[in-house]
This record gives structure tokens, C-alpha cells and sequence, in this order.
């Protein structure tokens, strides 16, 4: 097996069991690795310390797999990953009420790289790493024989495949080409799932239990659902009673597919407004119009894609949010997300005390929002946290 040293003074986070070894922790590589292949990790003296898979494109040289030197990484190794990773996800689907989550989480589920996400009977796919592209033939197989899926679908579009010189895919890998409208439940909504061209895998499974949580307090309510997508948030208040829903989102499929969702369901039409337009340009106007809500739901797309983008993004976070809370009646609720991995919980509360101060108001947090349990955060690997939201009561 080919050998890659450690620089001296980089043992820290392997020893930890952190997941990556950037390339400029490296000392030397002995021997020629193609990129994927599963190398040894040792330490300046020659010590065992991992096994990873190698990527010399990739600023993440080593994606770490094992710290026990006795463990064999093969097709059996690989298997029972799948299978522990899928096996943990059954309570979640073993209710009438959701058909949809997401089985493996990369790096989380000790994977870095794979991302399978189910949709009832058919599995979206996301290849992330060459190590586990080449591994494809068996992840299928396994896949196909716990779950028997009609499709599986590999929607591997994510910028990052760049990183690791890989091309992206958009195909079929298994089974029979899905329906452009896949129908799953989640919290007993039910919703229609482009895998092909929809954005990410298709649907954002991650704000599961927040849609639910926040349902609870639309009833009665005009809720205004900023960033809707297809609806997750805006169907969920619907059916909990809110007296009307407004969703703006800036992509026409996103909004043909929101407004098909409300017709899936059998909910009344007139009670929902959706609005194709930017969000910023679409709160500026409704400010004009003296227009008022009692819910507002902002769930942006990742505003800061790295640390050294925090700063920037902080600022957008906090005009965002400062123009929410002025739309909002006395008392009114701002459900506001971020799912920038860079923000943490604490800058993010910061950010929305600036928004309070900026905007002339006072606010009171009652509740955070977190990623759900198909989403877990592995405790050597805390970049995985990235969903992150505060429910505000403003005054
Ligand atoms: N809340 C959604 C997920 C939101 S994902 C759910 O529960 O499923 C972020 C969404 O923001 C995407 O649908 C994207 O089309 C939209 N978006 C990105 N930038 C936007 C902008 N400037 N104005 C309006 N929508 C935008």
C-alpha cells in the first residue's frame, strides 16, 4: 500500500480522528497513487496512523477512513458502513407520515464522499470523492439489495466533485428512469421530486422537523415563506391552519412545483399567494406597500461557503434579517436560517442582535433549530454542522 507521511506537528487532528488531511500537511508521498486509491497515513517516524483515500486535486489530499491498522478496507468494510449508516435512519421511516430522508451523509457516516438520499421507492445519489466513485459497483449492489429501489439516480452536480477533478453527473445508475414528479411524504405533506432538475438531490430533507416545529405557530397567521423552494415550509403552516401563505422564491421550477404541491395535498389554492423574485427586491416592496405578516420564514441558500467568506456573508445575513423583522407585526415571528457551515450558532445570535439593533427593535429568541437525526454531526468532525436557525419573537 502506498505510504504518505505526515509533516511533524500535524498529528493533532488525525489523532483526534478529524476526517481530512489537507495537502499542506504532507510531508511526502512514497510511491504513486492514483487518485481514489486507499493509502497509509504515517507519521514523521513511520508510525501507522490511518488509512484515507488519497486525491492530490483536492485541497483535502486525505479523506481518513480507519485509525485501526488492523482493519482491512474492503467490499465487506464497505457493505457494513452502508448497512449501519441505512439501519440508523428505519426509525425515522418506519411512520405512515414521511417516506424521505437521507440514508448517508458522507463524512458523517464515516463515508466522506457519499450522499444517498431516498425519495419513497427511488434513491438520489451523490458522488463526491474519487475514493468512493471507484466504489460505485458496490454501493449500488448493497443498495439494491437492502432497499430495492425502482431507480437509483446519481445527481452528482455539486461544485465540489470539481475540486476532486471530477465530472459531473447527472444519469441513471440503476433501475427505471423515475417519473419527473416522484411523490414522498414527509410529516404527512405530501410533495412532488424532480431528482433530475431540481436543485441539490431535489428537496431539502435537513429542515424536516424544523418545518414541523415552526407549523405549530402559523396557525391563524399570515405567514410569509421567503426562500420556499418547493414548499416545504409554506405547506406544512397550510396545513396547520395559517390564515394565508406567501411564498417568494427566485426559481420558476421551484414555484411550478410549489404551486403543484398545494394541488397534491388538496389545499385550498386561495389561501396561498406564490411570487417568482428575488427575496431582497421582493421585502424592499412589500416595506413600500406597507405590507405587514405575523410569520416570516427566511431559509437563504449558503451565504458563506467558507470562514473567509464570514465576514460578507454576516453582513447579508444581518440586512436580510433586519428588513424581515420590519415587516413583521408587534409580537411577530422571524423563523431565520443559516446553513452556512462557516456561521456558528453564536455569530449567527450575534448577527440577529445587529439585525434587531439596525432595525429599531427588540428580540427574544424561543427557540434554535438544528439539522435532524439523518443529518447527524460526527463528533470528531464538527464542519459537518451547518444548519443552524433561531425562531424570534419581535417587538
Ligand atoms: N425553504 C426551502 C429550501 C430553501 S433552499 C425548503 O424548505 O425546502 C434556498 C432557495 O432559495 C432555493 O429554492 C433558491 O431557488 C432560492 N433562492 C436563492 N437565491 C434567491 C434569491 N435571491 N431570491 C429568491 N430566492 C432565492
Amino acid at each position: 500500500m502506498i505510504k504518505v507521511i505526515l509533516k511533524k506537528g500535524k498529528e493533532k487532528a488525525v489523532l483526534q480522528r478529524h476526517p481530512w488531511v489537507f495537502s499542506g500537511a504532507i510531508e511526502a508521498v512514497k510511491g504513486k497513487p492514483v487518485n481514489g486509491d486507499i493509502v497509509r497515513l504515517v507519521n514523521a517516524k513511520g508510525d501507522f496512523m490511518a488509512y484515507g483515500f488519497y486525491n492530490d486535486q483536492s485541497r483535502v489530499a486525505l479523506r481518513l477512513l480507519e485509525w485501526d491498522e488492523q482493519v482491512i478496507i474492503d467490499e465487506v468494510w464497505l457493505r457494513d458502513k452502508i448497512r449501519t449508516a441505512v439501519a440508523a435512519r428505519m426509525q425515522l421511516l418506519n411512520t405512515d407520515d414521511t417516506n424521505a430522508c437521507r440514508l448517508i451523509f458522507s463524512e458523517a457516516d464515516y463515508l466522506p464522499g457519499l450522499i444517498v438520499d431516498k425519495y419513497a421507492d427511488h434513491l438520489a445519489v451523490q458522488v463526491l470523492t474519487s475514493g468512493i466513485e471507484r466504489l460505485m459497483p458496490v454501493v449500488i449492489d448493497e443498495l439494491q439489495t437492502l432497499l430495492q429501489p425502482k431507480s437509483i439516480f446519481d445527481k452528482s452536480d455539486a461544485s465540489s466533485r470539481l475540486h476532486e477533478g471530477l465530472e459531473t453527473n447527472n444519469k441513471l445508475l440503476w433501475g427505471t428512469l423515475p417519473p419527473d414528479l416522484i411523490e414522498v411524504k414527509e410529516n404527512a405533506v405530501v410533495y412532488g421530486i424532480n431528482i433530475a432538475e431540481g436543485q441539490k438531490s431535489g428537496f431539502y430533507c435537513d429542515q424536516r422537523e424544523n418545518r414541523h416545529i415552526l407549523a405549530r405557530y402559523a396557525t391563524g397567521k399570515k405567514v410569509l415563506d421567503c426562500f420556499s423552494y418547493t414548499g416545504g415550509f409554506t405547506l406544512n403552516c397550510i396545513k396547520h391552519g395559517a390564515a394565508s401563505v406567501t411564498s417568494v422564491d427566485s426559481s420558476a421550477l421551484a414555484i411550478e412545483t410549489l404551486t403543484e404541491n398545494i394541488r397534491l395535498n388538496g389545499f385550498n389554492q386561495a389561501k396561498h399567494t406564490a411570487i417568482k423574485a428575488d427575496v431582497n427586491s421582493q421585502l424592499r416592496r412589500f416595506k413600500e406597500d406597507g405590507e405587514k405578516f405575523d410569520v416570516i420564514i427566511l431559509d437563504p441558500p449558503k451565504f458563506a461557503p467558507s470562514r473567509s467568506a464570514l465576514d460578507r456573508a454576516s453582513r447579508a445575513y444581518k440586512d436580510l434579517n433586519r428588513v424581515g423583522m420590519l415587516l413583521l407585526n408587534k409580537g411577530g415571528l422571524l423563523a431565520t436560517f443559516s446553513c452556512s457551515g462557516a456561521m456558528d450558532m453564536e455569530t449567527f445570535k450575534q448577527v440577529l442582535a445587529w439585525a434587531a439593533l439596525d432595525a429599531g427593535k427588540q428580540v427574544q429568541f424561543i427557540y434554535q433549530f438544528c439539522q435532524p437525526e439523518d443529518h447527524p454531526v460526527r463528533s470528531s468532525f464538527p464542519e459537518g454542522e451547518y444548519l443552524k436557525g433561531l425562531l424570534c419573537r419581535v417587538f
